[in-house]
Parts: structure tokens; sequence; C-alpha cells
């Protein structure tokens, strides 16, 4: 069989992940200023009509309101836990990817659905609503910087190169990739999965014997497999900057599963480190999300996707103490929500994930505004043949 080999790809940092050290700061106070004062740290976001540049939060807060309350009921707006806290107390539910994306699914009434999350989430959203509901993102710069370590074209070219290698390869896609990679997993035999159901869709095709190949967050996937047994040297790294990703034949026909190299910019500045210093300095029990590196899993008590934290840390005896390995903005929330616990972030440095952090309350007003005088600003809207096999693929995880 002639197999084509796979070309790397010039080497290149995603701006956003340039961009998420202009938010780290020493001091936890995540208060949001005007987009005018936060535009002058250097980002590059979506350009706005001038009057919401210098808009007090406390204007925006009570404009927002009004909006909300006129637009009504056609009206349903989803928050990712991430996001900042003047922006999801406006949510109608609030959730981690998994839990948005069944929330979109189920909401039949609402003509508009506003997601304060990143474009890979509103995609899925768009992917899950029916024709007639519009599906916008607030800034359309809120991307996610993992999802944007695997584009498209490289993934398809790969998995290209993978398959024709050996048949017996499946894709699995994380919920943070563009819709066309999902598209690819469903065109494929396979689906999409989320830090919550990611161990069912492993085992769902390893116990078949299938090999799979995992995008773009190598951390989760190689966290996923070592927990249902799979040996460290049966996982291989997919690097797309090197020439059929860096491995040999032999390699990928041993392999059990490959995990592309991608990593979330927020989870993996956790260390080992922090870990002990929170056990053995504050007495803590530790919990992280399985986007960190597998040494930091592995020195933690817990681990599990957002919703999981949430349940663990709010169901703990009052007096417990709670290193958190996640994004700084739920840390924060849930300390405030459960007063009866000492909760803090492993991470001293206070570093909010920077493309969350792109839904400023000015890029929301924007969108209601819009609405309200009868214009879709930043509808996201993916094409009918990706739709069709996106919607295969995340059926498949919805079916888990
Ligand atoms: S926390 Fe990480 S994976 Fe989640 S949106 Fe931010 S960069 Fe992407």
């Amino acid at each position: 069989m002639n197999i084509k080999s796979y070309q790397p790809r010039k080497l290149s940092i995603p701006v956003t992940e340039l961009e998420q050290a202009s938010f780290c700061q020493l001091d936890d106070n995540l208060r949001s200023k005007t987009l005018e004062e936060e535009f002058r740290s250097g980002v590059k976001w979506q350009k706005v009509p001038n009057r919401y540049l210098k808009m007090s939060p406390a204007e925006i807060d009570s404009e927002v309101k009004r909006m909300k309350s006129i637009i009504g009921s056609k009206l349903y707006i989803l928050g990712h836990h991430y996001q900042r806290e003047e922006v999801i107390k406006f949510a109608d539910t609030t959730g981690d990817s998994f839990k948005l994306a069944l929330e979109a699914s189920k909401e039949k009434n609402a003509e508009f659905i506003v997601f304060c999350g990143v474009h890979f989430m509103a995609e899925t959203a768009d992917i899950l609503t029916s024709a007639n509901q519009k599906v916008i993102l607030p800034n359309m710069a809120a991307g996610c910087s993992m999802a944007d370590m695997a584009p498209s074209e490289d993934v398809q070219d790969a998995w290209n190169f993978v398959s024709s290698f050996s048949g017996n390869y499946v894709p699995i896609t994380y919920m943070n990739s563009t819709a066309a990679i999902k598209s690819l997993c469903g065109e494929n035999g396979g689906l999409v999965c989320t830090s919550s159901n990611a161990e069912k869709a492993f085992a769902k095709y390893l116990e078949k014997g299938k090999k799979i190949f995992f995008f773009p967050d190598q951390h989760l996937g190689r966290n996923t497999a070592l927990s249902l047994g799979v040996n460290l040297e049966e996982i291989k790294v997919w690097n797309p900057f090197k020439l059929n990703g860096g491995l040999s034949n032999e390699e990928i026909k041993r392999a059990k599963v490959l995990v592309w190299q991608g990593h979330c910019s927020v989870h993996t500045r956790f260390t080992v480190d922090q870990v002990e210093i929170a056990k053995n300095e504050k007495h803590a029990k530790v919990i992280v999300h399985p986007e960190c590196t597998n040494e930091v899993v592995k020195s933690s008590d817990y681990t599990g996707s957002t919703e999981y934290i949430i349940d663990v840390v709010s169901n703990s005896s009052p007096g417990s103490v709670w290193g958190i390995g996640t994004e700084i903005n739920l840390v924060k929330r849930l300390s405030l929500e459960n007063p009866d616990k000492e909760i803090f972030c492993l991470d001293p440095i206070v570093c909010p994930c920077a493309t969350m952090y792109r839904i400023h309350p000015a890029y929301l007003l924007w969108v209601l505004d819009g609405i309200a005088a009868g214009l879709v600003i930043n509808q996201v809207e993916v094409d009918f043949e990706t739709k069709v096999n996106s919607k295969i693929a995340l059926d498949r995880m919805l079916e888990l």
C-alpha cells in the first residue's frame, strides 16, 4: 500500500497561549475594569462600538439586567464555570462543557442562545440546537488555546496517515476542538468526549481491541488511558511539528493510544511541588482536573471534571481544607459558596483562563443590545455537512 507521509507543520505558539500571561497577577482581585482599560494590556479582542469601551462595570451591569428583561423568554444565557463573576451572574444555567452541551440540546423555546464560554462550546450548541435557534458568542475572539493547538487540516492529515497505516484506530476528540474535528470523528466511527465521560469513551473502544487516536489534549488522553490500565509504553505522543508525528511505523503499530501533543495553558501550570505544599504545609486534600499532567494527577487525592470537583468539594464536611487545581474563577466561587471550608487554588499566582476572560461584560451587553434592536451579532454557525457528522459523534457521547 502506498502511504502518503504526514508533513510536519511550522512551529507556532497560539496567540491565546501568549496572552495567558497578560492576566496573571499576584493579588486575587479579579474584578472587571472598563473594556478600554482591559484593552491596554495589549490583547487582541474583537472590536466593539466605542460606547462600550468606556462604560463602567456598574453601568454595564444595570444595562445587561434591563436588556435581559426586555428580551425576556426569547433569550437563554449559558455560562461556563470559568467565566468571571460579572458575567456568570447573568447566566440562566451554569455548567462545564458537558453539562452546557446537554442544556443546549434540551432548550427548545429560546430563539437566542447566548453562550458565555468559548468558540468550540458555541459551535457545539449550534450543532445540538434546532435550525430556528441562533447561537451567539459575545466575543468572537474567545477561543481556547488547547483547541488552537489542533488545526482541523493538521488533524485530518494525521488521521489520514495513521488510519491508512493501521485500520484498527478510532478517532476520539475532546469537546475542546473544532466542529470539523468532531465531524471527522463522527465520520470515522469515533466520538466526542468530555472530562466527565472520557473513561467510558475510551473503554468503549479499548474493550473491543481497538486503538485510539485522541485529540487534542495529551494529558487528558494519557491520564484516561492509564486509569484504564493501558501501559505508559503503549501511549505515544503525536507531535504535529515532526514528520509522521515523530513516530516510527513500528511505534504506531504497537501503540494502543496515540495522543495529540496539545495541552491546556491553565491546567499545566499546576506542579507536584504545589500539591506537596498543599498537603504537607496546609494539611489540605488536593483535587485536580485531568487536564493536569500525570505527575500532578498521581500526587493528588482526587481527579475529575469541573462538575466532579464542585460536587466533591461542596459535599465535603465543614472544616475541611481543599487545594484545588483548576481555573481560578471557579475556585474563588467555590470558596465563596462554601464559607465553612478552607478552599484555595494550588497556584499562588492568579491566572484566569485568558480566552474565557475575553467575555467581558461589555461584550455581553453589546450582543443583547443587538438582539433587542433586531440584529444578530456574532452568530456561530456550523455548515450543514460538518453539523451532520459532528452530531453523530456528539450523539454517541450522549449515549455513553
Ligand atoms: S481552561 Fe484550558 S481548555 Fe479550558 S478553555 Fe481555557 S485554555 Fe481551553
